[in-house]
Parts: structure tokens; C-alpha cells; sequence
């Protein structure tokens, strides 16, 4: 039997992993990214792009480029109002009232669209295994219904996977944690603050087996929103010292959002960045450089806002499972957000001093623990 991957088949990012001699390992991809953006960028013709290069390429092409298809994935029409609004690209009412997106003359399906990024990851275990993949195992929120969990399972079908398994991510989470081998029943909150969304978990372990006691969460909060914060920012203080306004210039754009999430993601280790972008822009006295420096502080003042908002899921997801914060044994960290100091401080300060596990990269933790569940499916 060839091998099993583990999927991580995210809103944002996507990662792939198996297990190699007992021990999960992430996949990077042919770019060299240990996560891969779950964006498609379609160019004229044949042109696809996915990852990686379709990000690069997201704002400019905003049109042709298919991003959070996730939000979408098994879900009717009808329900999808809002979601439908805030994507540049195109939806239109497929057959069973699916949400699929119209892209130069052509219709897909989210699980069409969804399999092109599944598709992109079989390849990139392909290349790294050496050898043909044919089994998957993939992770859904656990708030997904049947039709979701259906939806998501056809996609790796038309990627040419069998689906071997569906499981929660937050329990994929735990798994890769190693929770589960241990013998005392225990609380545990799963913080999933990824780029497009943010979830909270409470899971009870018990006997080896995990149960979803509570789920609650903001389908549009996640790290998308800071860079959002430093790219109006960086607006304003280039408005301030040249009076140009970049925000037409989707070219401006495309590197001003760039910048914005390496900088954001500098300041998760040190108290201060350059942000340096020459040739921005032009006017009749020649060209125009952006050059800015942004410390931690004035960072976390933007992102004020943004990180209290995880504080109430965490207050409802508590209440729902019938528990107050001092019953929870174990809080683990999932998605890249969670990286970010203020997040994790706004945490501790939430659990009254109590910190979290951060054995595992945050950013990883799901696609690791799909791998242990294939491990364990394909009998290794
Ligand atoms: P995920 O979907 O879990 O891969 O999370 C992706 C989000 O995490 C993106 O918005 C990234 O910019 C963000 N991210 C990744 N690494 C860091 C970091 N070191 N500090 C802050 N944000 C990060």
C-alpha cells in the first residue's frame, strides 16, 4: 500500500504532511513553502496558477483569482449572500444550487475549484515521496455539516485522491499535540486564529477518543485583517508625506499588502521593522519610494481591536460546554495568527496566567495531525 497523506485543506493556506518512520513531517512545497496558499490564480488559456504564484499575483488579477473558495465548499446559494459580496471574483447559481465562480467564460464548482488546490499538494507529496499518492486523509472545521464534509470529500475525489477519512481540526490539532496518548480525561481549548478566520474548540479527551463538547468562532477575523490594518496605514502616512493615494494602484496595492504581512510577521520577533518599497509610484517629479518604520507598539495599537474580538467565542464556546476557564486543562495554538505575542498575552490574560502549548508550529499542527490519522489508517 502506497502511502497516506494528511491534508490540511484550509481557508487561507493549505498544508500537506505523512508520517515517515513513526514521526509526522510537513511536505513543502516545490516553492519551498511549508504551508501553500489556497489560491488560484487563471491566467489567458490554460494558464493556471496555484499556491504560491497565485497569491503573488491576487490583487492585480483580482478578478481571475479564486481565493476562500472554503467559505463556499457544500454550501447552498441562498446562504451564501454575505460571502458572496465581499469576493472580487464572480459567483453564479450552479446545478443544486451550488455557489460556483465564473472565471473568463468558464463555471466551477467549489469542489472543482477546491480539487485544483488539493491537486496542487498531491503533487508536491508526489515529488517529494517519489512515488505515485493516491489516499488522503483531510481536515474540516469541526462546525461542518454532512454537505460540507461531502463537498470537501469530492474535491479530493476529482483531485484523483480517496478520501480515506474526514476529521475535525481541531482534533487533527490534538493529535499532532500527542494528546491523546495520555491516560487522564482533560479539558482542552483549541485557539485557531488562521488568516481568514478564527475559531475556538473545546474538546474532551477521554479513553484516547476525542468528543467536540463546543465550537464558536468569527468566519472573518484571522491575519488577513492585520495586514489590512498596516496596508491603510501605510496609505495614510505615504498620503501624509508625499499626497499620492495608492489605493487605486492595484500594482501599489499588490506590494503594499506584501509588505504588510512581512512586516507583521517580523514583528511576531522583533520589536521593530523597515518597511522598504522603492518605485511605488511616480509623479511629475519622478519616481517615489516608501520607506517606513513600525515598532511592535504602534503594531499592536492597530491590532487592538482585532485580537479583543477573540475574547468573546472563547466567553460563548465556554458557556456552551457548560465550563468556566479554570476547567480547562490544556490550551494549544493553531494557525499562523497565533504567533502573534499580543494574541497569545490576550490569551493568558483570558486563562488568568495559564499559558498554552506551543510545542508544535501553529501553522502546522492540523496538516501533522492528519498525518498521524492516515499513519494510523494505513496501518503503520
Ligand atoms: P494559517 O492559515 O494557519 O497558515 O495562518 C496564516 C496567517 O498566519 C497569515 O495571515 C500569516 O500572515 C499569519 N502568520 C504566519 N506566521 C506569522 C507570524 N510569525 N506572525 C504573525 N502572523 C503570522
Amino acid at each position: 500500500m502506497g502511502k497516506v497523506i494528511g491534508i490540511d485543506l484550509g481557508t487561507t493556506n493549505s498544508c500537506v504532511a505523512v508520517l515517515e518512520g513513526g514521526q509526522p513531517i510537513v511536505i513543502s512545497s516545490t516553492e519551498g513553502g511549508r504551508t501553500t496558499p489556497s489560491i488560484v490564480g487563471f491566467g489567458k488559456g490554460d494558464v493556471r496558477l496555484v499556491g504560491q504564484m497565485a497569491k503573488r499575483q491576487a490583487v492585480t488579477n483580482a478578478e481571475n483569482t479564486v481565493y476562500s473558495i472554503k467559505r463556499f465548499i457544500g454550501r447552498r446559494w441562498e446562504e451564501t449572500q454575505t460571502e458572496r459580496s465581499r469576493v472580487p471574483y464572480t459567483c453564479i447559481k450552479g446545478r443544486d444550487d451550488t455557489v460556483d465562480v465564473q472565471i473568463r467564460g468558464h463555471n466551477y464548482t467549489p469542489q472543482e475549484v477546491s480539487a485544483m488546490v488539493l491537486q496542487k499538494l498531491k503533487q508536491d507529496a508526489e515529488s517529494f515521496l517519489g512515488e505515485e499518492v493516491t489516499q488522503a486523509v483531510i481536515t474540516v472545521p469541526a462546525y461542518f455539516t454532512d454537505a460540507q464534509r461531502q463537498a470537501t470529500k469530492d474535491a479530493g475525489t476529482i483531485a484523483g485522491l480517496e478520501v480515506l477519512r474526514i476529521i475535525n481540526e481541531p482534533t487533527a490539532a490534538a493529535l499532532a499535540f500527542g494528546l491523546e496518548k495520555q491516560d487522564q480525561e482533560q479539558l482542552i481549548l483549541v485557539f485557531d486564529l488562521g488568516g481568514g478566520t478564527f475559531d475556538v474548540s473545546i474538546l474532551q479527551l477521554g479513553d484516547g477518543v476525542f468528543e467536540v463538547k463546543a465550537t464558536c468562532g468569527n468566519n472573518h477575523l484571522g491575519g488577513d485583517d492585520f495586514d489590512n490594518e498596516i496596508v491603510t496605514w501605510m496609505i495614510e502616512r505615504f498620503q501624509e508625506q508625499e499626497n499620492i493615494d495608492l489605493s487605486p494602484d492595484k500594482m501599489a496595492l499588490q506590494r503594499l499588502r506584501e509588505a504588510a504581512e512581512k512586516a507583521k510577521i517580523e514583528l511576531s520577533h522583533m520589536a521593530s521593522t523597515s518597511i522598504n518599497l522603492p518605485f511605488i509610484t511616480a509623479d511629475e517629479t519622478g519616481p517615489k519610494h516608501l520607506e517606513m518604520e513600525l515598532n511592535r507598539a504602534q503594531f499592536e495599537q492597530m491590532a487592538g481591536l482585532l485580537i479583543q474580538a477573540t475574547i468573546e467565542p472563547m466567553i460563548q464556546a465556554l458557556k456552551d460546554a457548560d465550563l468556566k476557564t479554570q476547567d480547562i486543562d490544556r490550551i494549544i495554538l493553531v494557525g499562523g495568527s497565533t504567533r502573534i505575542p499580543a494574541v497569545q498575552n490576550a490569551l493568558i490574560k483570558f486563562f488568568n496566567g495559564k499559558t498554552p502549548d506551543r510545542s508544535i508550529n501553529p501553522d502546522e499542527a492540523v496538516g501533522l495531525g492528519a498525518a498521524i490519522q492516515a499513519g494510523v489508517l494505513s496501518g503503520e
